[in-house]
C-alpha cells in the first residue's frame, strides 16, 4: 500500500482569532513495507500529520492519495481506508471502553461486519501479537489492568482490524522501560511476520535510530528531511539547531573521538558501538 501526500497544508480555526498553521506544503512518499521514524520538536505537526494519512483530518490544501485514489474524490470509502491504514492514538488506552477486553478488541473488526467466528479469530490473534494470552484476559475489565497491559489491548483493538500500514504516535510514552522494550520488540515482530508499513512518532533518538529504515523531520510544519537514520543523524549540528538530539552512544563517540581515540561518528545503536571499539582494541592489539 502506498501513501503519496503532495503539497499538504493543514489549518487549525481559520479564519479565526485562533487560526495556526500546523502543517505547510507537506510532501512525502511511504512505499508498501517501509518502516518510518517520523521526528520532530512537540508542536511541529507530527500529531497532525498522522492524522491526515488515513482520512481523520481533511487538507487545507493539498492532496492525499492512497494506492493511486485520491480520497478527496467523490465515492471513495474512508472507513474501508481507515481499516487499511490503522492508527494508534498518543494513550490509547484512554480510550478503551468496554467492559471485558474481548469486547474493546472485536468492537473493530465487528463495525466491519465480519462473521462472529472470524471476530474471535482476530481478536486472538490480536492479543497474542501484542503478547496477551486470549483465555486469561479476555474476560477481564480493561480498567483493572496495568498501564501497559492497557495499552497493549488499545494496540489489539486496531491490530484486530488488520490493517496494511500502521502507524503509532508515542507509543512507548509513560511506560516503564520493560513496558517500552516489549512493545518495541512486538512492533518489529508485526514488521516481520506480517510485513507491514509503520509509522513510528517517537522522542527516543535511540529507539529510532536502531528500528527503522527511514526518517523523517517535521520542523514547524515543515518536512524538512527525509532519508535513512545514517543520513540524518550525521549532521548533529542542524538537528540540535531544531532541538533535536543524536542517539546518546554516537555522543559518546563524538566524545572519543575528541579525545583523540580513532572511533567512528557514525555509529548509531550499542551494537555498532561495541563492535567499533572491538574492532580498535584488536587494531591496537590490546587484546
Ligand atoms: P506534535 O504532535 O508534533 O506535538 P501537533 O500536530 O499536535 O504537534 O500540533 C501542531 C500545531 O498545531 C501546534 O502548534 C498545536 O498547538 C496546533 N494544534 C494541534 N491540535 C490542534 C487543535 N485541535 N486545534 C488547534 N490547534 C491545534
Ligand atoms: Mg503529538
Amino acid at each position: 500500500m502506498s501513501i503519496i501526500i503532495k503539497n499538504l497544508t493543514h489549518v487549525y480555526m481559520p479564519g479565526t482569532p485562533f487560526e495556526s498553521i500546523a502543517l505547510k506544503d507537506i510532501n512525502w512518499e511511504i512505499n508498501d513495507g517501509e518502516f518510518w521514524g517520523l521526528i520532530g520538536h512537540t508542536g511541529s505537526g507530527k500529531s497532525t500529520l498522522i492524522q491526515h494519512l488515513n482520512g481523520l483530518l481533511k487538507p487545507t490544501s493539498g492532496e492525499i492519495i492512497i494506492d493511486g485514489v485520491n480520497i478527496k474524490e467523490k465515492g471513495v470509502n474512508l472507513k474501508e481506508i481507515r481499516h487499511k491504514i490503522g492508527l494508534v492514538f498518543q494513550y490509547p488506552e484512554h480510550q478503551l471502553f468496554e467492559e471485558t477486553v474481548e469486547k474493546d478488541v472485536a468492537f473493530g473488526p465487528k463495525n466491519m461486519g465480519l462473521s462472529d467466528d472470524e471476530v474471535i479469530n482476530r481478536v486472538k490473534e490480536a492479543l497474542e501479537a501484542v503478547g496477551l494470552n486470549y483465555e486469561e484476559i479476555k474476560d477481564r475489565s480493561p480498567f483493572e489492568l496495568s498501564g501497559g497491559q492497557m495499552r497493549r489491548v488499545a494496540i489489539a483493538g486496531v491490530l484486530a482490524m488488520k490493517p496494511k500500514v500502521l502507524i503509532l504516535d508515542e507509543p512507548t510514552v509513560g511506560l516503564d522501560p520493560k513496558g517500552r522494550d516489549e512493545i518495541l520488540e512486538e512492533i518489529v515482530e508485526l514488521k516481520r511476520r506480517y510485513n507491514m508499513t509503520i509509522i513510528l512518532v517517537s522522542h527516543s533518538m535511540e529507539d529510532i535510530a536502531r528500528l527503522v529504515d527511514k526518517i523523517a523531520v517535521l520542523h514547524k510544519g515543515r518536512l524538512i528531511k527525509c532519508g535513512t537514520p545514517k543520513e540524518i543523524f550525521k549532521d548533529r549540528e542542524s538537528l540540535s539547531s531544531i532541538g533535536l538530539d543524536i542517539p546518546q552512544v554516537t555522543h559518546l563517540m563524538y566524545r572519543l573521538k575528541e579525545r583523540g581515540i580513532d572511533v567512528p561518528t557514525d555509529v548509531l545503536t550499542v551494537e555498532e558501538a561495541k563492535r567499533a571499539i572491538l574492532a580498535l582494541v584488536r587494531r591496537k592489539g590490546y587484546a
